[in-house]
């Protein structure tokens, strides 16, 4: 479970995050949808730890991510603290991130050897089941610049999964793909959601967030608007905001 409360977060003045409450059930499946520049991506990073918060905290099955200690000071994780728990956190962005003198093969093995400093073989042998799940089998020897935006992205969810991720952050999978190749990527996402992942995703797919979401969440200004049933904010915003941008997406 994820559990976010008063979360705030400043760059200089501008503060960017002004109070996220949030509720988030192991296995479920929350979409974000909002204009740029509302925070969804920042927020994302905040679970991550890749960035810092100023006020608030988020709980990680269990784990604090950064706690606020009786109106004092911030507690922040030690930079291993920190390390250990992204492990449990996969995240997919909008350009897909490979590394581009690596193998796909190798790609999906780096951070388990690397890191978690597991067996290669056994690593290997996990990937192989991954990029068979992700439909690129074939594609084990290829380097990323041989693969079309579609596969390269589902080369970084198998990626991410070799780490075996409680949580998958999804900032905009799909934004960066061709219109034909973002079918190939949304399934391998949904098959992730009905295996029983938890997964946050920042999405302008609303039909993905309708299908497949189980919650949906609608930001502007750094705060939720509105949340709720994914079919029925969609079918029937409450907010003006919401109104307002749901008009322009759908
Ligand atoms: P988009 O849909 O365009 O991806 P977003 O909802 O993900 O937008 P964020 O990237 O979270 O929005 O940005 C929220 C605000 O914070 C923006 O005004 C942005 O300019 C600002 N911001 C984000 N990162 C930084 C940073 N590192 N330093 C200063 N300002 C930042
Ligand atoms: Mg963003």
């Amino acid at each position: 479970m994820i559990e976010a409360k008063g979360v705030t977060k400043n760059f200089g003045d501008l503060q960017v995050l002004k109070g996220i409450d949030l509720m988030i059930p192991q296995g479920s499946v929350t979409c974000i949808i909002g204009p740029s520049g509302s925070g969804k991506s920042t927020f994302l990073r905040c679970i991550n730890q890749l960035e810092s918060l100023d006020g608030g905290y988020i709980v990680v099955q269990g784990e604090p991510v950064g706690v606020k200690i009786k109106n004092a000071r911030l507690h922040t994780k030690s930079h291993a603290e920190s390390a250990k728990m992204r492990e449990n956190i996969g995240m997919v962005f909008q350009g897909f991130n490979l590394f581009p003198h690596m193998t796909v093969l190798q790609n999906i093995c780096e951070a388990p050897i690397r890191v978690k400093r597991q067996n290669p073989k056994t690593v290997r042998d996990r990937a192989r089941v991954l990029l068979d799940r992700v439909g690129l089998s074939a594609k084990a020897d290829a380097y990323p610049s041989s693969l079309s935006g579609g596969q390269q992205q589902r080369v970084a969810i198998a990626r991410a999964l070799a780490m075996e991720p409680s949580l998958m952050l999804f900032d905009e999978p799909t934004s960066a793909l061709d219109p034909e190749l973002v079918g190939e990527v949304l399934d391998v996402m949904r098959a992730l959601a009905q295996a029983g992942m938890t997964m946050i995703v920042v999405t302008h797919e609303i039909g993905f967030a309708r299908e497949v979401g189980d919650h949906l969440i609608f930001m502007d200004g750094g705060g939720i608007v509105e949340q709720g049933d994914p079919r029925t904010v969609l079918k029937d915003p409450q907010h003006e905001r919401t109104k307002q941008f749901l008009a322009k997406v759908i």
